[in-house]
């Protein structure tokens, strides 16, 4: 910040995807903007993230999918959104998307690239199996500068030694296949290579992926236009002139600070995972006094939702799902140090299934993490806890690990010595290792090699959508995501419910005015991200449906900031005349 200085044009709250789209956005219409940030680093769930963007329509997607239109975008967020359907947003959101994505790309640092995700529901109305997700190209945030010590390191469970994968499937097929093709192992031994150079000279990666660049590159825009961005800052309250908000009380590492915003404050706190109090409200297995572990950055405790609300905002709980649920284990460090592995590649893969503790299927595991999440919270009504237990023999061991466990040839000695993973020579040995029902296993699993030897699932269909098969064995044939379970040992790892950000939040306009509960804005206060109720109604049909609407939100929610005040200042000017 410029020392002592106090008034800005726009105040943006939190340094996620949203908050940075929206700083950037407005600064580039001319207006002066700060970016507060609690955390001393910059980046928030963001900077964690897989960096994927649902963006229908936008100019790398309509090469790939020339076909796809706005009228079958809309078909398919109707089928998805059901009762929670709302034409303005989905029409606001469809329009900007492409938008939004054009204007980064000319105007900013920030550049995309396509991937091949199919939408998660590629068999509903109006789903593609190609076209609609794109992902922040990799960065090398040496282009930070010193700034670089500021960016928000990557989930370490998601990470091999410090290194990332990029969340387009090409990279991450080599390292499945490093020891079975010889263009995998040089793809996988140069970057090892470079990663540990990048290692020795600046202690953590230099070349980074999927959220991590989208964070970066968002940064670098923003720094570049002359946006500070105030880490270690917290906003504490929001500041209040007449009814009109007119600024924030933050505390900073000067102490605590009081800073005034013309036109308005933007929170972009990024909803709230780690709320205690609301998330026992909102979350269904947590109101059974479940278990809910959660890899977004625990400083996401709901201040912009609840800052909102002392100012008259509404938090409505009204989704069926509030949050985007990952399935996720609990790894240990060591030292007391606890991470979170968020289980986004092993179900997919043949011969890894999912069972509760009486032993037996619930859903597809094939399906994405919010489905998994969602099928296991229902199944676990009326149970002790919410959880599964991701099972495998040694074959599938070996071939794609299990959770924070990698494949051969690393060594998984250690994971069953600390507990991660549980091991049984038979299947009921596993069972009573793990505290599953033997008799449930053993009968889910014969039941289950039946048909999997033939590469069928008739109980949950795996395999059947092109999503199923998208992260799955290519390899095997003739369902790339089943095979049976035969080969003991046996191996289970236990999963519990964790969210990827929260769905339901501040009741909003469509360009982003917090609402009271009669429907009218208060003056001078938005809010953008995970902040504001999803437009996806608490489903998640795609890769990157909270990035996508959050960023093309930010961006929509600058332009009426500016526009508001070009009006303003028009008027003032004919007056003047
Ligand atoms: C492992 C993982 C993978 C994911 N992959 C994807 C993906 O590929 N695509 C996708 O669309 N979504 C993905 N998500 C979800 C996505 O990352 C989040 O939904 C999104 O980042 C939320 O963005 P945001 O800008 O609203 O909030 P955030 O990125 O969380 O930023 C909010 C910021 O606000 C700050 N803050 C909070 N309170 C205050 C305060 N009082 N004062 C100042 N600052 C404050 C926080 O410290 C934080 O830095 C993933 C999430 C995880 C955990």
């Amino acid at each position: 910040m410029t020392k002592g200085k106090s008034e800005y044009d726009v105040l943006v709250v939190g340094s996620g995807a949203a908050g940075l789209a929206a700083a950037i956005t407005a600064r580039k219409r001319g207006l002066e903007v700060a970016v507060l940030e609690k955390e001393p680093v910059f980046g928030g769930t963001t900077a964690l993230s897989g960096g994927v963007l649902w963006i229908p329509l936008n100019h790398h997607g309509r090469k790939q999918n020339p076909a796809d239109s706005v009228e079958q975008v809309r078909t398919f967020m109707r089928a998805e959104t059901g009762a929670f359907y709302d034409e303005a947003a989905v029409s606001a959101f469809i329009e900007n998307g492409p938008k939004m994505v054009d204007f980064f790309e000319r105007e900013t640092s920030m550049k995309f690239i396509p991937t091949l995700y199919p939408d998660y529901h590629p068999t509903a109305s109006g789903g593609v199996d190609i076209g609609r997700s794109i992902l922040a190209e990799p960065y090398d945030i040496r282009g930070l500068g010193q700034d670089m010590e500021r960016l928000k390191p990557p989930l370490k469970t998601i990470t091999f030694i410090g290194m990332m994968f990029n969340s387009s499937n090409a990279d991450l097929k080599h390292f499945f296949r490093a020891t079975k093709s010889l263009t995998s192992f040089l793809y996988v031994a140069r970057r090892l290579a470079n990663h540990v150079k990048e290692l020795l000279l600046y202690r953590r990666a230099v070349q980074v992926t999927s959220g991590n660049a989208l964070a970066a590159r968002l940064a670098k825009s923003a720094l570049d236009l002359g946006i500070p961005i105030l880490t270690s800052t917290p906003v504490q309250q929001l500041l209040l002139d007449d009814d009109r908000v007119s600024g924030v009380l933050a505390s900073g590492p000067n102490g605590e600070q009081r800073l005034y915003a013309r036109h308005g404050v933007v929170l972009a706190c990024g909803g709230f995972p780690h709320d205690l109090k609301r998330i026992a409200q909102a979350f269904p297995h947590v109101r059974r006094g479940h278990e809910h572990l959660s890899p977004t950055p625990k400083g996401n405790t709901g201040d912009g939702c609840n800052m909102a609300e002392q100012v008259g905002g509404v938090v409505d709980i009204r989704f069926k799902e509030p949050a985007a649920w990952m399935p996720v284990t609990r790894v240990d460090f060591g030292g007391g140090e606890i991470g979170v592995f968020p289980h986004l590649l092993d179900r997919y893969k043949p011969g890894i299934v999912g069972v509760l503790a009486n032993g037996r299927r619930f859903t597809n595991e094939s399906n994405s993490y919010h489905d998994v999440g969602a099928a296991l919270h229902r199944a676990c009504e009326g149970m002790q806890e919410t959880a599964m237990w991701l099972i495998c023999d040694k074959t599938a061991l070996a071939k794609y690990g299990l959770g924070y466990v990698k494949p051969a040839p690393m060594p998984v000695g250690r994971f069953v010595r600390n507990g991660y993973l549980l091991k049984g020579n038979t299947l009921a040995e596993l069972a009573r290792n793990a505290g599953i029902n033997p008799a449930g296993l053993e009968q889910t699993v014969r039941e289950y090699n039946k048909d999997a030897v033939r590469g069928a699932d008739p109980a949950f269909g795996r395999g059947s959508t092109s999503f199923n098969r998208y992260l799955a064995d290519p390899d095997q044939k003739p369902n790339p995501c089943v095979a049976p379970i035969t080969q003991g040992p046996f191996y289970a790892v236990k999963v519990l419910m964790g969210d990827l950000g929260t769905f339901d939040g501040l009741r909003t306009s469509v360009v982003g005015e917090v609402l009271r509960r009669d429907s009218t804005p208060i003056a001078g206060l938005y809010a953008v991200g995970n902040d504001r109720a999803s437009v996806m109604g608490g489903n998640y049909p795609g890769a990157g449906i909270t990035h996508g609407p959050n960023m093309t939100f930010g961006y929509v929610t600058a332009n009426h900031i500016a526009d508001q005040v070009a009006t303003r200042n028009e008027a003032r000017r004919a007056v003047a005349a």
